[in-house]
């Protein structure tokens, strides 16, 4: 732990970092220590970690990287805190995201960007900016972020680490600042599949104090070890096919994940990857995933929609920031949220709040909600009759520079084409490094890897044989 506070101190230049607290920490790896000295410790015992900042910690700020809730400290731990804690992973610190998790760079942060470390001039991508930054940066061996829209799977491709959403409903919300909650879903960062896997294994399993908290998986009843044991067990198969260990594997690719749009240097690097997939004995399956482009549109009427009922609740009374100048509890109020949230955020509740309401909200949130469910019997034809998994990419471009996308504010919400749609249909699925592109080959390209529900273990079991 002391190695990692050093560490973070001398890349405090990153930004990944909102609170470090060597007291806190330190006090968390004396604990470790002793579970040691006695020989209690399981496999993640005094393994450095570092939460997203919309994970509430007892004791730490929360800010969710917001004005809004600049000064929150939360009376309890979110349960993958309480979870990762209890195995004994030792708390670095809060990282930088994008406010309320809402953007693709980091740089809707109130707090500043975060830089990338492999090129500094770039973004770690977003919203996990900071969780995937500090991975990459080796400060922390594995960190937690959330995917609404693709946060755990974009930032880890663009940072050259691994990073897994897992199947809608596996992982607690409990104690996680709301966005969009029917697509809010908490995934570990780290280096590769195994430390993801073993994060996972600890991170899911049913939690009543979430009512969207599944609690049979694939036919088994959530038990703690579902993860692990279903990894282990596609291990073995995989072993015992010899020198074809993926025999039997199809894996799909979708014909609109490599259309126009995507640059070349990403198109080389991830059709490589699945080529050694191949070489591995998989086979390569054509499908098609007819709806992709409408995943945009329906995601950014969904997810404002819900967010703009989230955080309804930051009303400067309940929580966080309140006006200082105001005269009666409607100008408090709206004072308030004025001065609290940023313009990223602004945005979202204007566009929610504005298709949510009468007369619009057949014209745009029906309709998107009933793209969602095309979009996910899309992939349930390609998963269930054509193939096991889908491979493509996790962003058309490698990362962009800091401060391109200024004045354009749609830019990055149309290259989040390839992890919308996944996320709209809740289904697992993961980014591993697969190569670099940029003028100095120095920025990160990630491989897409998509499951049916619940197969989580599939997914990082055939990552871990690429790796
Ligand atoms: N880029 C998407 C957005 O801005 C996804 C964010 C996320 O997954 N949290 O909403």
């Amino acid at each position: 732990a002391q190695d990692s506070l050093n560490k973070a101190e001398k890349l405090s230049h990153l930004n990944a970092f909102l609170q470090i607290d060597p007291e806190l920490t330190l006090a968390q790896a004396k604990q470790a220590d002793a579970t040691i000295a006695k020989g209690e410790q399981g496999i993640l015992t005094g393994l450095p970690i570092a939460h997203k900042d919309v994970f509430v910690t007892k004791g730490w700020r929360t800010t969710a990287a917001s004005k809004m809730l600049a000064n929150y400290v939360s009376p309890f731990d979110a349960t993958v805190v309480e979870k990762l804690a209890q195995a004994g992973c030792v708390n670095i610190g809060k990282l930088n995201c994008d406010e309320f998790a809402m953007g693709s760079g980091n740089e809707n942060s109130a707090f500043g960007a975060c830089l990338n470390p492999w090129d500094t001039t770039a973004v770690p991508g977003g919203s996990s900016g900071g969780s995937a930054a500090a991975v990459a940066a080796g400060i922390v061996l594995g960190t937690t972020g959330t995917d609404t829209g693709g946060s755990v799977r974009q930032p880890s491709a663009l940072c050259g680490v691994s990073g897994i959403k897992p199947t809608y409903g596996t992982v607690s919300r409990f104690g996680m600042v709301a966005f969009a909650s029917s697509l809010d879903q908490a995934g570990p960062i780290a280096r590769n599949a195994r430390d993801l896997m073993e994060l996972l294994n600890i991170m899911s399993g049913f939690d009543d104090k979430d009512s969207t908290s599944v609690m049979t998986c694939d036919g088994v009843k959530n038990c703690q070890q579902r993860v692990k044991n279903a990894f282990n067990h596609q291990v073995a198969l995989f072993q015992s096919n010899g020198s074809q260990p993926l025999k039997g594997i199809r894996i799909g690719i979708p014909a609109e994940y490599f259309a126009e749009g995507i640059a070349t240097e990403v198109k080389i690097a991830v059709e490589q990857a699945i080529a050694k997939f191949v070489e591995l004995g998989a086979e390569r399956v054509d499908i098609s995933l007819p709806r992709t482009a409408l995943a945009i549109p329906a995601y950014y009427v969904i997810a404002p929609a819900e967010a703009s009922s989230n955080l309804s609740r930051y009303d400067g009374v309940r929580y966080g920031h309140r006006a200082q100048d105001y005269s009666g509890v409607e100008q408090m109020i709206s004072r308030s949220r004025a001065e609290g949230f940023g313009p990223e955020v602004q945005r979202r509740i204007l566009i929610g709040t504005y298709v949510l309401s009468q007369g619009y909200y057949d014209a745009y949130y029906l309709q998107a909600q009933r793209i969602r469910r095309m979009i996910a019997n899309d992939f349930q034809e390609a998963l269930n009759n054509k193939c096991d998994v889908i491979m493509g990419p996790v962003t058309p471009t490698v990362a962009k520079n800091i401060g391109d996308n200024k004045g354009d504010v749609t830019a990055d919400w149309l290259a989040d084409i390839y992890t919308l749609g996944v996320s709209l249909a809740g289904l697992p699925a993961m980014s591993i490094p697969c190569g670099f592109g940029g003028e100095k080959q120095n920025r990160p390209i990630g491989l897409q890897i998509i499951g049916n529900y619940f197969k989580e273990g599939q997914l990082l079991a055939l990552s871990d044989c690429f790796q």
